[in-house]
């Protein structure tokens, strides 16, 4: 129970801490109430009061605004650690940064880094100072990074002596600063323009107040006080001292007055200094807007520029001098031609004078006519730059001609472009009559010498018509076996007829010579083998004489060289002829030694020595001269006094010399050395020794009408076996041309009816067998211009007459082989199949079936055995038989109509002349003998045709 009590104790106890703590509760709440109560109204006056303040201080922040943003300066605030703490807006509009981007930025934020440290410094000394205001320029960056001048002024706001703010007035001075800027440097550019001038300046004003004036005016004038100190001194004062340096002191002064009394402007004045120097002065008085407000002076040193002006003008007159001595007229054109200058030269050769020239256009005044184009070629090269020198005709003034050799030269302006050209002018008229003179006298010469030449061949032309027939039979009728006594006159007759016909031939050698009609004709040709044969011709010449002919040939000579043998023969045969001519007795040596060599060129020395008559020394340098004979003996020695001067030409011609040594009464001695070259070695050409043997002839036309020459080339045909037909003028001879064919033509030009060319136009131009016939002309005429007509109408050749037999053989030969040797058509056709060459056997045989069926016949029987025996030849390496036999069987080939064969032997026959080779030429035969025996059955079947 006690325990119940103890608890009913314990909860009485807790209910009453609970009600005290009510109370305590109930009281505190009512104390806080009160609290709560006082605080409100605390602060609802202490609102109350703020409210008031704050309406009083808007109202004053109100109107500071207004006063602030009607300006358009910055105005800012910064604290004294350089802090912003106001911005007006107008920073937006300088700087681009808003009021609040500001606010609580470094000032350095806003400033070029390097103003930075200035401008810092600037602020620092100003607090130091204690300045209460001071004004600044710095480069402010904008928020876009543009610079912006800023100009301000700076007040500290102090309180109780100390700095507590620093408030400015900032404003954009760009514009200012730029303007400012290009005036500095404007200035600046013309004071050093003004000191570094090269000229003397000084400037003054209307008072003659000195404005400005450069170091060089000082100098000039000796004046030594500097520039800077005579800024704002009068002028009049400088020119005082500095007059004297002038020749004539006063009416420099007074000239200057004049000057300024005129206010116009006066340049280039000269005026000569004491010491020599001379200068040239400026005067350009000044205005601004119409006012006259000074001078300006400027003063320049000419000395040097007027020296060498001096000195050209004067270099000019030396050369003028020169020139007009040696008498060279100078003229000026520029590019159109138009005269620009003529110097005194030049007007007395043209007979113009200066004034009449200048300004008119050269060519139209005084260039003859026909010259326009060479010098507008001229003119042409001058526009490119080029100087030449020409020729031209001019007319004077009178209208004489003026010839001048000109020397042109373009004048060239600073940028390289021609403006004009200058032409020296020599005058050649004297000398140009003078050719002009000597030009006709050539002319007259050169047609008397024509004319002489066209006598003399005209001339021969008379002589040599009968000379042939007369030469002709005296060979024919030795051929007759005359008797002893018609031997001897035969003998007489011959040797006149032979000195008459040297006499001409001589005649016709040295007119071809001197025409240059001459041509040195190089071939390979067996030296010792043309030495060999004159020394034979003068044995039998020399017959019983007590004269020895000896040859003596170096041993180094030998085989083949390579000149013209018929030259060399000629001169061997006038030099050994004259030996034999003026000995009596003794001895005739020909020496031919080795004079020098070099590679493949030879050079050979003939020696002909005699023991005859020999030369007077006074003659010896006359005697290769035309027309010298220096022994006059009457009709002992017969000569034209032409042979040596002819031989002297020939060896000349080919490059050769020739001299003479003679002691009068003991003999003479001609020497001659030649040039030849070597052939390579082995070369042995075969001899093609002129023989009618082997040359098939069918038939030749043989158109002549002398009687005598008729007869003579008769014989000779029948001799050598040839057929022929005699027509005895040109209509005979068309007629028979177009009825059979002809190997050859023999026709004279002279004939009644139709001449030679008039038959061989028709030959050549109507439808006949003979068209590609060769035609040789027969003409005593030795004159080119019949030659080359000959050849004009179609002729082949020409042989002159009187023609030897071994002339006209070789012709009729050469013409037969070319003839046969040209047609190169191969054996087979397109298919391959071989054929005979129809048009080739055409014009051998005609419609003579019979004769060509005999020659087909005796190809097949006697000649195909023949082709057998190459092969041993060639194995046996006996090259000589071998070249011999083809040469031989090669023209039967086209006889069967097989030309394109006959070329392939003539190809071999060159090669087995040239370089031996067993392998090779055994290779070539196979395949020519090959072809034979492949054409052998189509011959045999032609032949079986033919006979049919
Ligand atoms: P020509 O036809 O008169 O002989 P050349 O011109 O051949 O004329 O010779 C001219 C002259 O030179 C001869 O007339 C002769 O007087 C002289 N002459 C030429 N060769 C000899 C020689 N071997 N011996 C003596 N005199 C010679």
């Amino acid at each position: 129970m006690e325990e119940i009590e103890l608890l009913k104790k314990q909860i009485e106890q807790e209910q009453e801490v609970r009600r005290k703590t009510q109370v305590l509760l109930q009281e505190k709440t009512m104390h806080l109430a009160l609290v709560e109560e006082q605080l409100r109204n605390l602060n609802a006056s202490l609102e109350r009061q703020i409210e008031e303040g704050n309406a009083a201080l808007k109202q004053s922040e109100n109107r500071y605004q207004q006063l602030v943003e009607s300006l358009k300066d910055i105005v800012y605030k910064i604290s004294p650690e350089g802090f912003f703490t106001f911005v007006n807006p107008v920073v937006e509009q300088v700087l681009g940064y808003k009021e609040n981007e500001i606010i609580g930025k470094h000032f350095t934020e806003l400033v070029l880094p390097e103003y930075r440290e200035a401008l810092t410094g600037f602020y620092w000394n100003m607090m130091k100072e204690k300045q209460g205001s001071t004004y600044t320029e710095f480069p402010a960056m904008a928020k876009d990074s543009r610079v912006v001048w800023i100009g301000q002024s700076v007040h500290l706001l102090k309180k109780d002596n100390r700095t507590v703010e620093l408030s400015a007035v900032a404003r954009d001075i760009t514009d200012k600063k730029n303007t400012e800027d290009i005036l500095r440097t404007t200035e600046g550019r013309l004071t050093a323009l003004i000191t570094n001038l090269q000229k003397a300046v000084l400037v003054e004003d209307e008072n003659r107040k000195v404005i400005l004036v450069n170091q060089l005016f000082c100098d000039f004038f000796g004046i030594s006080a500097t520039p800077d100190t005579l800024i704002g001194t009068n002028s009049f004062e400088s020119l005082e001292q500095i007059k004297f340096s002038f020749e004539d002191p006063e009416s420099f002064m007074s000239r200057m007055t004049e000057l300024i009394n005129n206010q116009k402007i006066v340049v280039e004045e000269k005026i000569t200094a004491v010491d020599g120097r001379i200068l040239e002065r400026d005067y350009i008085p000044i205005f601004q807007e119409g006012v006259y407000r000074g001078n300006l002076w400027e003063y320049a040193d000419i000395t040097q520029r007027h020296l060498s002006a001096e000195n050209i003008r004067k270099s000019e007159e030396k050369y003028r001098k020169i020139m007009d001595n040696m008498e060279l007229g100078l003229l000026e054109v520029d590019n159109d031609q138009r005269i620009v200058r003529a110097y005194d030269r030049f007007c007395k050769m043209i007979g113009y004078s200066e004034e009449e020239l200048v300004g008119k256009i050269a060519p139209e005044l005084f260039i003859s006519k026909d010259y326009e184009s060479i010098l507008n070629a001229e003119q042409e090269k001058r526009t490119q730059g080029r100087g030449s020198s020409y020729e031209m005709k001019l007319i004077r003034k009178d209208g004489s001609p003026l010839w001048a050799i000109i020397s042109g030269t373009p004048i060239i302006d600073e940028d390289g472009k021609t403006v004009g050209s200058i032409g020296l002018h020599y005058d050649i008229t004297e000398r140009k009559q003078l050719e002009q003179e000597l030009k006709q006298a050539k002319q007259i010469a050169e047609d008397a010498s024509h004319a002489e030449k066209q006598f003399l061949a005209n001339m021969s032309h008379e002589i040599r018509t009968p000379l042939n027939a007369i030469i002709g039979m005296t060979h024919l009728l030795f051929d007759t076996r005359p008797s002893q006594q018609q031997k001897e006159y035969l003998d007489i007759l011959k040797t006149t007829a032979d000195f008459l016909y040297g006499l001409i031939s001589n005649l016709l050698d040295m007119a071809k010579i001197e025409d240059g009609r001459v041509e040195v004709k190089k071939k390979s040709f067996d030296l010792i083998g043309v030495l060999r044969t004159t020394q034979q011709i003068f044995k039998i010449k020399l017959d019983n004489r007590p004269i020895k002919l000896n040859l003596m040939i170096d041993g180094q000579i030998e085989g083949n060289y390579i000149g013209d043998d018929l030259l060399l023969n000629q001169i061997l045969l006038n030099i050994v002829g004259n030996a034999e001519k003026f000995t009596e007795e003794g001895t005739i040596e020909i020496a031919v030694k080795v004079k020098k060599e070099e590679g493949e060129n030879i050079w050979l020395e003939f020696k002909v020595s005699d023991t005859g008559i020999g030369i007077p020394t006074e003659k010896l340098d006359l005697i290769f001269q035309k027309f010298e004979q220096v022994t006059l003996d009457g009709n002992k020695h017969r000569g034209t006094g032409l042979g040596l001067a002819i031989t002297k030409q020939l060896v000349e011609l080919q490059g050769g010399s020739i001299s003479v040594k003679s002691i009068e009464g003991q003999g003479s001695t001609f020497s001659f050395i030649l040039p030849f070259q070597k052939t390579p070695e082995g070369i042995n050409t075969i001899k093609k020794d002129i023989t009618a043997e082997g040359l098939k002839v069918t038939r030749i036309l043989v158109a002549e009408d002398n009687a005598m020459n008729q007869k003579y080339i008769s014989n000779l045909l029948n001799k050598w076996n040839f057929p022929f037909i005699i027509a005895p003028d040109g209509k005979k001879a068309v007629e028979l041309a177009q009825k059979q064919v002809f190997d050859i033509i023999l026709m004279d030009i002279q004939m009644p009816n139709m001449d030679g060319y008039e038959a061989t136009i028709n030959i050549r131009n109507t439808d006949n067998p003979n068209k590609k016939t060769p035609i040789i002309a027969l003409t005593a005429s030795a004159l080119v211009d019949q030659k080359n007509r000959a050849m004009a109408v179609g002729m082949n050749d020409f042989i002159s007459k009187p023609f030897t037999p071994n002339h006209l053989l070789g012709t009729i030969q050469e013409y037969l082989n070319a003839q046969k040797t040209s047609d190169k058509e191969v054996i087979t056709n397109t298919n391959g199949k071989i054929e005979l060459n129809r048009a080739f056997l055409n014009e051998l045989y005609g419609d003579d079936k019979e004769y060509a069926a005999d020659m087909f016949q005796t190809f097949l029987l006697e000649v195909i055995p023949d082709f057998s025996i190459l092969k041993d030849l060639i194995n046996n390496q006996n090259w000589d038989t071998l070249a011999k036999v083809v040469h031989k069987l090669k023209p039967t080939l086209a006889m069967v109509g097989l030309p394109a064969l006959e070329k392939e032997m003539l190809d071999f026959e060159e090669k087995i002349g040239v370089s031996p080779d067993k392998e090779v030429l055994g290779l070539i035969w196979n395949d020519i003998f090959a072809d034979i025996t492949q054409c052998i059955p189509i011959i045999e079947s032609e032949l079986a045709k033919l006979r049919t």
